[in-house]
């Protein structure tokens, strides 16, 4: 009786199993939630196919971010891509200020887990003066590289792009606001201009003036953090780039934006820019004081 009992127990075994894996299968190919982290490191099994991904529709957000090399250079990436992660559809343009791709960057853009472009130009050492404005270069290079890869398409996908400086503080819903950008849209900063924040004036859901502390005149009295553009747009104007020469300091964002759009064009967004969603944050110099001449730890730590 006892060994009838074992062999039906043996004969059904595999069926249980196989049942089980079964059941496992189906249980990873539940949907995924909207804010789940995404890019590279989900494995292609547990992904959706892209005619039912939620996010396949949206147009993807171009971030362009100059970076330069400091002791906190690591520190504000980390930050960066923590934000990033969490927005669908991002694709990030990470421009090193260097004459070459820093392994601690390269490192860092492997790991960082969302889809990311790498690229380098140095600041020339003329430029590289308190006073001048910063990153003309790296923006440049970024724009460059988003129009080389769009040439050649036809229709080219939905996008829009922004320039994200590393040192900033980003809310999630600001990306929720840009993402329907259909030409140039603005929004308030935070924590810039010498004031709380800076905004662009709305009436009847149209741009008419700048609420600022500094130089009001500026065609665009806005700052990089405060407007995004489509990338029809920037295809569309193959020759707007970020200019050294003739531009003022504090001009960087009212040129460019001169070369694209018009103050009437412009879309407001953020509850007719009446919320701040970003903030236009530094970060203090860090006290190295006590750092030793020569090496003295018995390990090389990457900070
Ligand atoms: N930056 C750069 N090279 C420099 C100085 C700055 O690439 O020599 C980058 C920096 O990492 C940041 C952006 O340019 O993403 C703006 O610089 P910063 O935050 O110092 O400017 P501010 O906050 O004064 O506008
Ligand atoms: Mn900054």
């Amino acid at each position: 009786m006892k060994s009838l009992l074992f062999s039906r127990f043996l004969l059904l075994l595999p069926w249980v199993l196989i049942v089980i894996i079964v059941l496992d299968i189906d249980s990873s190919r539940a949907p995924l939630p909207a804010l789940a982290p995404r890019g590279g490191s989900r494995p292609a099994a547990a992904r959706a196919p892209p005619s039912r991904r939620p996010e396949a529709a949206l147009p993807t957000i171009y971030a362009i971010t100059p970076t330069y090399s400091r002791p906190v250079q690591k520190a504000e990436l980390t930050r960066l891509a923590n934000t990033f992660r969490q927005v669908a559809r991002l694709h990030w343009i990470l421009v090193e200020d260097a004459a070459a791709r820093s392994e601690l960057v390269s490192r860092f853009v492997a790991g960082a887990g969302l889809p990311c472009t790498h690229l380098h130009v140095p600041t020339p050492r003329r430029y590289k003066r308190p006073g001048l404005p910063r990153a003309t270069e790296q923006r440049n290079a970024g724009l460059a590289w988003l129009r080389q890869r769009h040439q050649h398409l036809p229709l080219p996908q939905p996008g829009v792009l922004f320039f994200a400086d590393d040192d900033n503080t980003y809310s999630l819903e600001l990306f929720q606001e840009m993402r329907t950008t259909r030409k140039v849209s603005v929004w308030p900063v935070g924590l810039v201009g010498g004031r709380r924040y800076e905004r662009p004036v709305v009436e009847n859901g149209k741009v008419v003036g700048w609420y600022t502390g500094w130089r009001a005149d500026r065609p665009f009295a806005i700052d990089m953090a405060g407007f995004a553009v489509s990338l029809q747009v920037i295809l569309s104007h193959p020759k707007a780039v970020f200019k050294r020469r003739g531009s003022q300091p504090g001009m960087q964002e009212s040129d460019f934006l001169k070369q694209i759009t018009t103050v009437e064009e412009l879309e407001p967004k953020a509850n007719n820019c009446t919320k701040v969603l970003v903030w236009h944050t530094r970060t203090e110099k860090v006290n190295l004081a006590n750092e030793p001449k020569y090496h003295l730890d018995t390990v090389n730590i990457e900070i």
